[in-house]
């Protein structure tokens, strides 16, 4: 089993890139896979009010969870998320074929909606479970199309009542997830596989820029209200500041209206990604960027306001795991400026994240890549680190 298995599921033939969104019909059909894969291993699928599928080989507590998502951004790549899956099983294979009985239950998961592509929240899934996101905050978040998360999963049979906290975490002893590096340190340790210190904060920010729609033509320059050039502005405010603060300030998405080529806008509504070492890094560089936008749109005469959507906290993964982890590996320690369901289960269970060399570094593209040889030292490092810990 490998990842060709998936590689056509949800793929555009346009980009080559993959559009996996919570409760479409690529993912409908990864979760068909997963539950094959489960079935075929004679593991029992559970899945739980949010979406999330657990393959478990064993029964009881403190059990070994392993795994990672299926879900996709817009045109992402072929590994983030798909390979922590794939690997889970392809160790469970391989532990099975050397023929282990594990101490605890050792589950493979798969997480719901990690990528918040269609819903705007990033680990919707995991965060669900911990109780971090509540089920009535979650069931009202709108899709593009203006559908909101109950309806959505409604139409695929599931119950919105069932969506909420669970008891998973009464079960669940420990955590890892393997995942393709969003980075190049390992290219730079000259490693294959590493293991991570901790999660960057991080967060998303809507900022709605306001003005007065106009006629492109007829409307001399100074007498505008042109709310796009207050988001221009911040724009290019952002790559200063988050240069400066060494952190990462990212404007990847826009709605413009009324849209019109020969139109002056009368919103802009823009939504920021941005990440920095630490917590106080991150507020002020918002705060700093806020202020520019502000300072901008008062001179056009236009409004800025600002909604955070989500804000996650630095995680800092569990200090004895992570060095026997390394230990056991020989592998390199590093942090990273991705979040992961790791970073959300973090606080509640001990927890590790594995990461497989990216030569390129490159992730969220079709570009994401990982040698097969990599891939496989992948499995080996947690195919050992399953068998040391079960
Ligand atoms: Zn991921």
């Amino acid at each position: 089993m490998t990842l060709d298995d998936i590689a056509s599921i949800g793929r555009d033939a346009g980009t080559g890139g993959y559009r996996r969104f919570a409760w479409t019909d690529a993912d409908m059909e990864l979760r068909e896979w997963f539950a094959g894969e489960a079935a075929a291993r004679g593991m029992e699928l559970v899945e739980d009010g949010n979406g999330n599928q657990f393959a478990w080989w064993g029964s009881g507590t403190d059990a070994l969870l392993i795994g990672s998502h299926l879900d996709s951004v817009p045109d992402g790549g072929a590994y983030d998320g798909p390979l922590g899956v794939v690997s889970s099983f392809a160790a469970v294979d391989r532990l099975r074929a050397d023929g282990l009985a594990p101490s605890r239950p050792v589950v493979v998961g798969n997480f719901a909606d990690e990528e918040g592509a269609r819903f705007g929240i990033a680990c919707a899934g995991s965060q669900l479970v911990t109780g971090a996101l509540s089920a009535d905050k979650a069931l009202g978040l709108k899709d593009r199309d203006g559908l909101t998360m109950a309806e959505v999963m409604t139409a695929r049979g599931r119950d919105p009542r069932n969506v909420g906290r669970t008891d998973l975490l009464d079960s669940i002893g420990t955590f890892v997830e393997l995942h393709v590096e969003q980075g190049r340190s390992l290219v730079h340790s000259d490693a294959a596989v590493g293991v991570a210190t901790a999660i960057w904060p991080h967060g998303r920010w809507r900022l709605d820029f306001c003005g007065e729609a106009n006629h492109a033509g007829a409307t001399l320059m100074q007498d505008r209200h042109d709310p796009m050039q207050a988001y221009a502005a911040t724009v290019l405010a952002s790559r200063q500041l988050a240069t400066d603060a060494g952190a990462r300030a990212t404007f990847g998405r826009l709605e413009v209206e009324p849209g019109g080529t020969n139109a002056i806008p009368s919103r802009v509504r823009a939504w920021l990604d941005a990440r920095a070492a630490d917590e106080g890094e991150l507020d002020r560089m918002v705060d700093d960027l806020v202020g520019q936008a502000r300072a901008a749109a008062d001179r056009d005469g236009t409004t800025v306001t600002l909604t955070a959507e989500s804000v996650s906290p630095a995680v800092e993964f569990d200090v004895p795991l992570r060095d026997r982890l390394a230990s056991l590996l020989d592998a390199p320690v590093l942090p990273t400026g991705a979040g992961h369901d790791a970073g959300v289960l973090s606080p509640y269970v001990p927890t590790a994240m594995l990461f497989v060399r990216n030569p390129t570094g490159v992730s969220h593209s079709p570009a994401e890549f990982a040698d097969e040889a990599d891939c496989e030292a992948g499995v080996d490092a947690l195919t050992a680190v399953v068998r040391s810990l079960a």
